[in-house]
């Protein structure tokens, strides 16, 4: 092998292992994958599912949405509300649990998320603020008709989606509490979960959705941890963005994070 040639295959392998580390980074493949069912389960965080908006962080466009619930049907997931879940987990029940959570209660959850929920046989759970008036969140007639669907849960996401952290434990109280108490109010039935805005919580407020009533608070962290070890006032959840391809989304459903 002459001197050239020696370089052009030293470039080469130099560039196959520049490919080799970008594409590692953003595909968490050499992650061991985490059990599902037997002690495992699967909590999956969405935001908007709306088709004229752009895939994003925030959005993941009706057909993505789709997709991932087909690929989650064929490898047996049992689809679950999240207090279904946590009550399935606590008595020890075998399967393939997974909940799908859907925060901030836009309309298109409506007009776009139930439909594909309800077209698969699937279920969804969506954490509402009640003390926020915008005609792009969901009204009082839509939260009715999901729930009486039986196939949608409503959960408390405070009145009006502050920093809990930076409340003080008055202020903290009043938008845990109220919101818990205006989502009953929408729905007819108990509120049992809770999600902390922007995934910001201290003791305190584990303390204060503990103390509400709630079999379950959920957090942002992109987490999968065997139920022994879960607090279920600080669940984490699989993290999704809508940019994200099948392929990252199955990595991050088996692995925790579909990136570093
Ligand atoms: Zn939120």
């Amino acid at each position: 092998m002459s001197i050239v040639s020696g370089m052009q295959f030293a470039c080469i392998l130099v560039g196959l292992f520049v490919v080799a580390a970008i594409f590692s980074a953003h595909h968490t493949w050499w992650k061991v994958p985490k059990p599902w069912g037997k002690g495992w389960a699967r909590v999956v965080l969405y935001h908007h599912i709306c088709p004229t908006s752009p895939p994003s962080a925030m959005n993941t466009q009706p057909h993505s949405f789709e997709r991932q619930i087909r690929w989650l049907k064929r490898r047996k997931a049992e689809f679950c509300t999240l207090s279904e879940l946590v009550d399935r987990m606590n008595r020890q029940e075998e399967g393939r649990f997974v909940a799908i959570t859907l925060d901030d209660g836009y309309v298109d959850n409506f007009t776009q998320a139930y439909r594909i929920v309800k077209k698969h046989g699937a279920k969804m759970t969506v954490f509402i603020n009640p003390g926020i008036q915008d005609p792009g969140l969901l009204d009082v007639g839509q939260i009715q008709t999901m729930q009486q669907s039986g196939c949608v849960e409503f959960g408390a996401h405070t009145l009006t989606h502050p920093d809990l952290t930076r409340l003080d434990d008055v202020g903290a109280r009043h938008e845990i509490d109220g919101s818990i108490r205006a989502t009953e109010a929408m729905t007819g039935v108990p509120c049992t979960s809770f999600a902390y805005p922007f995934g910001r919580f201290g003791e305190r407020d584990v303390r204060l959705a503990r103390e509400a009533g709630m079999v379950c608070a959920v957090g942002i962290k992109s987490r999968i941890m065997p139920w022994s070890e879960v607090n279920p006032h600080a669940m984490p959840r699989i993290g999704t963005n809508g940019k994200v391809s099948l392929l990252q989304f199955c990595l991050a459903f088996s692995r925790g994070r579909h990136r570093l």
